[in-house]
């Protein structure tokens, strides 16, 4: 018997948020492969299920399990016949490396099917009540990682600034202040409405908000901590609008 790995997206973190497709491929699993984003309730349903549970995302020492590691895993156990779900936070092939992963796959010639998740990048400004997009408004959305940044690397943002796009930012805490500065200096509007939405979805949701031009100050007095979606953009306004009438129910 051929095994098959299943590259799942488990959402941003909620529970619910998980699709049921996701859900009845975990059920059947034989090992699960998770990350330390998928978000507690999600952990706790994969660690009360029967199969091998491994955390492949906790820290060893000073260094995460690293993706050569994962990529051997799942090779190994789809070997041995067995059903591998290898789960992620959000979707994953929006900043989730699940594209390195297929690609690993398809080398070993190991089967594989790919369940889309709810990316963070959509679910944490619709929980903050931010519509990433809206016809009044800036005519395109984009995503962006911030880890680009740190390196100086492909991304432009002198033409980020100049685009009429909300611009949404994954892995963007470390960098928050740098990108702030470079938008600035590109010439985008210091009045531009910024949004961070901390630990989105969960009970412990947090959503900090200002302008580009003052909320570098107010995310250094809220401490933002990852993980963390940030949200520059006109679109961002809305949400005063309508934020007293944005209620969940569990
Ligand atoms: N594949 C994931 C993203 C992985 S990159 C997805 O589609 O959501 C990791 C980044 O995702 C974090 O640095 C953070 O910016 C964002 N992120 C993931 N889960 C989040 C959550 N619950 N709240 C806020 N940001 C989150």
């Amino acid at each position: 018997m051929k095994g098959k790995v299943y590259i799942i997206g488990a959402g941003p973190g909620s529970y619910d948020l998980m699709t049921i497709k996701a859900e009845k491929i975990l059920k059947n699993a034989d090992v699960i492969l998770y990350d330390e984003l998928i978000g507690e309730e999600v952990k706790k349903f994969i660690n009360s299920l029967n199969a091998i549970a491994i955390n492949v995302g906790k820290r060893k020492g000073k260094h995460w399990a690293d993706q050569s590691k994962i990529n051997e895993l799942m090779v190994k156990y789809a070997s041995e016949g067995k059903k591998v779900a290898r789960v992620k936070g959000g979707d994953p092939f929006i900043f989730g490396r699940g594209g390195e992963e297929i690609e690993y796959l398809a080398k070993n010639s190991i089967e594989f099917e790919v369940v889309p998740g709810i990316t963070s990048a959509i679910a944490g400004p619709a929980y903050a009540g931010i519509p990433l997009t809206h016809r009044d408004y800036d005519p395109a959305v984009i995503i962006v990682t911030g880890r680009e940044a740190r390196k100086n690397g492909r991304l432009d943002w002198e033409v980020l600034a100049k685009l009429n796009a909300t611009i949404v930012i994954l892995m963007g805490v470390t960098v928050f202040e740098k990108i702030v500065k470079k938008l600035l200096k590109s010439g985008k509007d210091p009045e531009t409405p910024v949004a961070i939405i901390e630990k989105a979805t969960t009970e412990r949701q947090r959503v900090i908000t200002g302008r580009l031009s003052n909320i570098i100050e107010i995310a250094k007095k809220k401490k933002i901590e990852p993980p963390a979606i940030i949200v520059i953009g006109k679109v961002v306004s809305i949400r005063d609008k309508t934020i007293n009438f944005l209620k969940f129910e569990d």
